[in-house]
């Protein structure tokens, strides 16, 4: 089997080709990092318009680096939902286009699903699976008894860990995307500051990041009210610590309860230096089977959109020429 993948949910135009959701023949990715950087963050309409920009090189360099013609290509799969409206309707658009002139069957991933089969990539799943999905806009916990059988068990009640991350590094004047700034600084600086955790109740699987967002910007005014300055990378070193000692002992104790076989790491926040450490380091000496995708797979990318589009093409789930984008698509 052989996907075409496509991927324009928020700042990255991506297309890939994979083979049997395993072999990635193509995996082709143009940032808008740069474009974005001067405003702080993603502006939508700047990106929309990038994607209509690039989607037709990204395509075509895809098909060519894969070294395949149309007529290998089996099925379209493209992310529906969720992100930005006006960015997902882009690959949508030229995913139907294709699909119609190519006439080849159209399927809907969600972006989720995709950061989950990323990890497939490289590495097979073994169900039961505990995915722990850390990214620009999610952050959540979910077990998988079987493929895209998805059962959360645990999500964030405000900010995800990557806003969390960016947030904090624009308080710390760091450029955007602020996560890989604070990851960078962090391994500089040392854990000076007892940053709050929020474990929330006894045996809960969700998360909450606003507090120690508030907990940073105090500390931040305080100092600077008293005339001190804090070492950036100290701040960058101490939040980082609050929010990997969380994710890694939510997650320990979710594969420990769910029993599972396999735990994978899914979105942008797995990049992360500090939690590949401490997630590696709490389940060593387990029977459990630790995996996190190499970094560029962790960011958003469309061959992971191709990998989850693979399972759909097998289970015959077909989306229609009238596909939309769906800005909240859920992933149950
Ligand atoms: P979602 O996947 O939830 O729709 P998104 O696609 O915007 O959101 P991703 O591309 O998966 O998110 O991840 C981007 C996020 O990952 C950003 O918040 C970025 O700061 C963060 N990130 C990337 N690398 C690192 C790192 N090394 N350490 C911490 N955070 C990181
Ligand atoms: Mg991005
Ligand atoms: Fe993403």
């Amino acid at each position: 089997t052989i996907i075409l993948g496509i991927e324009t949910s928020c700042d990255e135009t991506a297309a890939s080709i994979v083979k049997n959701g395993r072999e990635i023949l193509s995996n082709v990715v143009a940032s808008q990092i740069e474009s974005h950087k001067r405003f702080g963050g993603v502006v939508p309409e700047i990106a929309s318009r990038h994607h209509v920009e690039q989607i037709t090189m990204v395509l075509e360099e895809a098909v060519k680096q894969a070294e395949v013609i149309w007529d290998d290509i089996d099925a379209i799969a493209v992310t529906e939902g969720p992100g930005l409206v006006g960015a997902l309707l882009v690959g949508v658009n030229a995913a139907k286009a294709l699909a119609f002139a190519k006439n080849k069957p159209l399927i809907g991933v969600h972006h989720i699903a995709g950061h989950i089969y990323a990890n497939r990539l490289e590495n097979e799943f073994v169900f039961p699976l505990l995915a722990l999905i850390v990214s620009g806009g999610h952050t959540e916990l979910v077990i998988m008894k079987d493929h895209y059988e998805y059962e959360l068990i645990g999500e964030t009640r405000d900010d995800a860990a990557g806003e969390a991350y960016d947030k904090v590094a624009r308080m710390l004047k760091l450029p955007y995307p602020g996560g890989p700034e604070i990851d960078r600084l962090s391994a500089e600086g040392k854990v000076t500051i007892d940053f709050p955790r929020a474990w929330l109740e006894e045996g809960s699987y969700d998360f909450s990041f606003s507090g120690l967002k508030s907990a940073v910007i105090n500390t931040l005014h305080n100092a600077e009210q008293r005339g001190e300055t804090l070492d950036p990378s100290d701040v960058a070193a101490s939040f980082q610590q609050s929010v990997v000692e969380v994710l890694t002992e939510k997650t320990y104790r979710a594969a420990q309860e769910y029993n599972v076989k396999q735990v994978i790491v899914a979105g942008g926040v797995a990049a992360n230096k500090g939690l590949r450490e401490s997630l590696k380091k709490r389940f060593s000496s387990e029977d459990i089977e630790l995996y996190i995708p190499p970094i560029h797979l962790c960011t958003d990318n469309a061959a992971m959109i191709a990998a989850a589009g693979t399972i759909l093409y097998k289970k015959e789930k077909f989306a229609a020429l009238d596909l939309n984008a769906n800005p909240s698509l859920m992933l149950e």
